[in-house]
Parts: structure tokens; C-alpha cells; sequence
């Protein structure tokens, strides 16, 4: 069994793959569609929407490219991940090329924050 996975990016359609059954803690499920929400600005900037009824949804707190890399990868979400359209994944590359130290370093953290800030959030208050 394989169902419809539509990607889309700030409301641009990206691309279309197939995903099968995914696993959520030890259970073989039907896989659930996901929202990107960027805590800095609230929006919801990017979908991973698969066609399947009922219609669940999964909202992952993730920057979007104003506020920070603007990356859909979850690496903690293998099947998703390796279900993306070539589409998305050519995306993801371009901004593991034009940037790697944020791609691979900080993917989560928000760009106005200096290395120095970084350095010192990391550390525990005396
Ligand atoms: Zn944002």
C-alpha cells in the first residue's frame, strides 16, 4: 500500500512522491501529513501533505527561510525523509551547499543569532 505525498513550500508545490506504512514507536501505521511551524514568526510555511483519510496532521516547530535555514528535513523521520520528491531533495542540497556550517552545525538555530550567542546559550548560568 503506497499513498500521495505532495510537498509544498511557502504555498509553492514542490513535488510529488509515494510513501508507504511508516513506523511510529514499534507500530506499522498509516503515515499522517506534517505543518512546519516557525517559532519566530508563527506561519505555517511548508506542508508535507499525504493524501490519506482520515486526514491527520503533524506539526513540527521548524525555522522557516526568513528566520532560519528553511529545511524540511527530519532526520529523525527516516521514512518521510527518504519518501521526499527528487524536487525537495535537490532543495535540501542547494541549501546544504550554500551554507553548510548552518546546514550541519545549526539547523534549528535562528540566523540572528551570532556564534558568540550561540557559544554562550550552550553554557549553564553560574
Ligand atoms: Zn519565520
Amino acid at each position: 500500500m503506497s499513498y500521495s505525498m505532495h510537498v509544498f513550500i511557502n504555498d509553492t508545490h514542490i513535488g510529488d512522491s509515494e510513501i508507504g506504512f511508516v513506523t511510529v514507536r514499534g507500530l506499522v501505521c498509516e503515515p499522517y501529513s506534517h505543518a512546519y511551524f516557525c517559532p519566530c514568526c508563527g506561519e505555517i510555511w511548508a506542508r508535507i501533505f499525504i493524501d490519506v483519510e482520515p486526514q491527520h496532521w503533524m506539526v513540527s516547530t521548524m525555522l522557516c527561510a526568513k528566520h532560519g535555514l528553511g529545511s524540511i528535513w527530519r532526520e529523525w523521520d527516516k521514512e518521510y525523509m527518504d519518501a521526499l520528491p527528487i524536487e525537495a531533495l535537490k532543495l535540501e542540497f542547494l541549501l546544504a551547499y550554500d551554507d553548510p556550517q548552518w546546514y550541519f552545525d545549526f539547523p534549528y538555530r535562528p540566523r540572528d543569532l551570532s556564534a558568540a550567542a550561540m557559544m554562550k546559550a550552550d553554557l549553564p548560568d553560574f
